[in-house]
């Protein structure tokens, strides 16, 4: 029987980097990808631990693998990712059904974990390795031809938020080598990407010295400037700690580097942040958003938010109230504090759940008004967007403006990886909607 693999991924572009890091090492054992999961005789589930009750997901998500293979063999089930690295034997005591449990930092070891499950060596590897996987990884090469494409550059943390699993999950800070990124880079881009996303915990606390030079994100983005074949450069996720000054100028400097800064603050209130050990005030955020903002006024910001984190009064909240509404993020992510078993926070009094919700229903109503307004701004405006594919079944085409707006028009697949200027006749919330300029099918064509 062909050895198929089906994989599902929770959470982070991170976790959809690792899961074609997944795919690549796994064909070397003889799997090839289906995205059939009845067909699929191994099942990787890659999860994420940021959000709320992230390990009851998985048991769940479990249960319906289960009730998929009822009448049939049963696949190799494999746990990965954030909650795997986790619970670890928590896990595999409580669902027999699962085979193997692997952290994030083990995903060299994927294929000798699946070929040991006969013998039943070994099911679980959430060691951190003293060599990073990276090592062992073969590169990237963007086979599926996809235009935009996620490099991972860093991975875990030093921070310590007291809320945040990241730093036990993912391990402490590390960067990859600037030339083994330059290398991946160059294949993602000989093989079609038009966009490429560096990737983080701490995107911009990248670091890697050789030969007493520091490489840091801005020098990545300055190499990556020089191919000509590639449009487009981002970097998720960011800290408000790391915004150095050679980072904020390549905001001057890089004609590729898009006008979309994602920031996370957290809270607006400084006795918060210190209470998350986030190391960073309101003043601070502010003062880099001023800087970018002159550096090149089209610059917009998004952001993440935790409401009713422990000690959070109606005045801390509206603090965070006053950020929103000067800094007009365009696009953020807002959540209720839910603790994380092992964090400093894990065990602090909750806010009142009915405050909460309100807290977190007035932030995103604020929030959704800043989207709308700018997503409304743009109507009757051409803009430029980048198309990445083909929606199927509709004949139109999805693409993406500077700021990450879904934008979808008619079009030919042929302007698949071409940045063409669309006009915008209508919005909402999430997307843009629009047509082809005249021009561009002249240029397009
Ligand atoms: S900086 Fe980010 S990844 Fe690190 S602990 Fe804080 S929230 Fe988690």
């Amino acid at each position: 029987m062909e050895n198929k693999i089906f994989i599902k991924t929770f959470g982070c572009q991170m976790n959809e980097y690792d899961s074609n890091r997944i795919y690549h090492s796994v064909k070397k054992i003889g799997f090839e990808k289906t995205e059939d999961l009845e067909s699929a005789n191994c099942y990787i589930l890659n999860t994420c631990h940021i959000r709320d009750k992230a390990k009851e997901k998985v048991y769940h998500e479990i249960g319906r693998v289960k009730k998929v293979y009822r009448n049939k063999a049963k696949p190799i089930v494999v746990v990965a990712g954030c909650v795997a690295q986790a619970e670890n034997q928590e896990m595999l005591k409580r669902e027999p059904y699962i085979d193997i449990i692997i952290g994030p930092q083990s995903y060299h070891k994927i294929n000798d974990l699946i070929k040991n499950l006969a013998s039943k060596k070994q099911k679980e590897e959430t060691e951190f390795d003293t060599i990073s996987k990276f090592e062992y990884f073969d590169k990237i090469e963007n086979k599926d031809n996809k235009v935009s494409a996620f490099l991972t550059i860093q991975e875990g943390c030093d921070k310590f938020c007291h809320f945040c699993v990241v730093p036990f999950t993912r391990g402490p800070e590390y960067s990859r080598s600037f030339h083994k990124i330059i290398i991946e880079a160059e294949n993602l881009v000989k093989n079609g990407a038009k966009e490429i996303t560096l990737l983080g915990q701490n995107v911009n606390a990248y670091s890697y010295k050789e030969n007493s030079k520091e490489y840091r994100l801005s020098d990545l983005i300055n190499h990556l400037e020089k191919y000509s074949e590639l449009e487009r450069i981002r970097y998720t996720t960011s800290h408000p700690r790391d915004m150095t000054e050679d980072l904020m100028d390549c905001y001057n400097s890089s004609k590729k580097l898009m006008p979309f800064v994602h920031l996370p603050i957290q809270s607006g209130s400084n006795k918060i942040l210190k209470l998350m050990n986030r190391k960073h005030t309101v003043e601070t955020y502010i003062e880099i958003y001023e800087r970018l903002k002159k550096i090149n006024p089209e610059i917009e910001f998004s952001s993440d938010f935790i409401i009713s984190y422990p000690s959070e009064t109606e005045a801390d909240f509206n603090d965070t109230l006053d950020l929103v509404k000067k800094i007009k993020f365009i696009n953020s992510f807002s959540f209720i504090f839910s603790p994380r078993p092992g964090t400093k926070a894990a065990n602090l009094q909750l806010i009142d759940k009915e405050i909460s919700k309100e807290r977190l229903l007035e932030i995103q109503k604020q929030l959704f008004k800043h989207q709308l307004q700018m997503n409304n701004s743009l109507i009757n405006k051409s803009i430029d967007v980048l198309v990445e594919n083909k929606i199927d079944g509709q004949g139109k085409l999805f693409g993406r403006n500077k700021y990450m707006n879904s934008v979808i028009f008619e079009g030919d697949k042929k302007n698949i990886g071409k940045i063409l200027k669309i006009k915008i006749d209508k919005v909402n919330q999430n997307s843009l909607f629009g047509k082809l300029e005249k021009k561009n099918k002249m240029r397009a064509a």
